[in-house]
């Protein structure tokens, strides 16, 4: 019996004793290639010997001061360090403990600044259909997906669901990439009318989608389109950068690379490496400002956010990755492994769509290429898929399950930014392995 509660009785789990760069090891010794870096947390793999350093230092001087009687200098350098590369004026950032409380802190936010701004009615939110922002209330009532929200249903937050930008799925035969963007932004226009513009506060969305959908990056202009349609309404753009943010598609924010600026931004996973838990909201100066011009200050707090320790931790973790210039090895790793991905499982008859951006990778598994006819449900591939690679000495992180009605078996591969060139073809080598095993041809 155990009692750990949230470990699935069903489940039977190794124990993870160490860590060493890509790899884990089980109380057997047996090692795992962490190609999933968790579910794309451990950005810097596993024992880093500088960010163990910098974490040992800090809690010698101190673990944690609470946030209303101090400041640390590891929370205001994490914070310089931040707004001085992100994009825009997003120049305030509010250190939280992981990537559902940063979700919930933005919508409190936008919700605030429209009550601040004279606008109380704005108070609906529209999000996505196949997405998702965490599992506290607020992000599962805008979060699209099914399974996750049924048992909690009606959620309090009002949220509304628009199409995702899925071009493998939805984008039609006779479109441009331009048109389907457009066509999805026409989409958000007629809800946000619908609802009356005057009570949308935000438009919420994954920069590249993760967790529902294996690492799915929208068509290039679709930011942009959907940036203009949140502008001419004067409602918020909410981009959660949780899973693709902090360099996993090789660009520190997601959006940089489509030029788009969203006012507020979450981010967390990469940002600790899981060396410490911490996440952040991100928000412009304007917002910022209209908050503070009003009542003072955002109505918002919990314990341990600033928390030394942590902010620490994410300061040491981000500083490697600019000094090694990890993100030029994202790039071009996460090139590798998508064209060895397709030169070694492109003929397979279940392997429907490689993709991603950086080192951001999913494959999509369907039972039938040409119609993309998904796997059945009952047999749920994606589950015997991570079973069988943890077999093979492979982590990668599974999705599946029926999401409004469309169900899809994905994997989500997210390996360490200081994977070589071998790694690579290691991880692909064990996967396609995994994959002959599981889906045989
Ligand atoms: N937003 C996104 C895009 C995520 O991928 C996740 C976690 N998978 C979350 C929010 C929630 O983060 P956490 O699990 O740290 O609460």
């Amino acid at each position: 019996m155990t009692h750990v509660f949230h470990r699935n009785p069903k489940q039977q789990l190794a124990f993870a004793v160490r860590g060493q760069g890509i790899a884990l090891f089980d109380q057997d010794n047996k090692s795992y290639i962490d190609a999933s870096g968790g579910a794309a947390v451990s950005c810097l793999g596993h024992g880093h010997p500088v960010v163990i350093q910098a974490i040992k230092d800090q809690l010698d001087r101190i673990a944690y001061a609470h946030s209303s009687f101090f400041t640390t200098q590891a929370a205001e350098e994490l914070a310089d360090f931040l707004a001085e590369r992100s994009p825009g004026d997003l120049n305030r950032i509010y250190f939280l403990s992981g990537g559902s409380e940063a979700v919930e802190a933005a919508l409190k936010l936008a919700r605030q600044y429209f009550v601040e701004i004279g606008q109380p009615t704005r108070r609906h939110f529209i999000a996505r259909r196949q997405s998702y922002h965490g599992n506290t209330l607020g992000a599962l009532a805008i979060g699209g997906n099914a399974w996750r929200r049924e048992p909690f249903l009606p959620l309090l937050v009002p949220a509304h669901h628009v199409s995702p930008c899925y071009a493998y799925r939805d984008q039609l035969a006779n479109e441009t990439e331009e048109q389907y963007a457009e066509r999805l932004a026409q989409e958000l226009d007629q809800q946000i009318e619908a609802l009356g513009a005057e009570n949308v506060a935000a438009f919420v969305a994954e920069t590249v989608v993760g967790a529902t959908a294996g690492a799915l990056a929208p068509v290039r202009t679709y930011l942009k389109r959907m940036r203009e349609v949140c502008d001419r309404h004067g409602v918020l753009l909410i981009l959660d950068e949780v899973m693709s943010g902090m360099g996993r598609t090789g660009h520190l924010f997601a959006c940089a690379e489509d030029g788009v600026v969203p006012d507020i931004m979450t981010i967390a996973k990469g940002l600790g490496a899981g060396y410490q838990p911490i996440g952040a909201m991100v928000a412009s100066d304007r917002i910022y400002d209209a908050v503070v011009a009003g009542s003072g200050f955002f109505q918002h707090g919990h314990t341990y956010m600033g928390h030394a320790t942590a902010c620490a931790a994410a300061l040491a973790v981000q500083r490697v990755i600019e000094q090694e210039q990890l993100l030029s090895n994202v790039l071009q790793r996460g090139e590798q492994l998508r064209a060895e991905l397709r030169s070694v499982l492109g003929d397979h008859p279940n392997v429907g769509d490689v993709r991603g951006r950086g080192l951001f990778v999913g494959v999509e598994f369907v039972q039938d290429k040409a119609s993309k006819v998904t796997l059945n449900p009952a047999h749920k591939t994606h589950a015997r898929l991570k079973k069988q690679a943890m077999e093979n000495g492979l982590l990668m992180y599974p999705m599946g399950g029926t999401i409004d009605g469309v169900h899809g078996d994905h994997v989500l591969l997210a390996p360490p930014f200081i994977c070589t060139p071998s790694d690579i073809t290691e991880i692909v080598s064990r996967f396609a392995r995994t994959v002959s095993q599981v889906l045989p041809a």
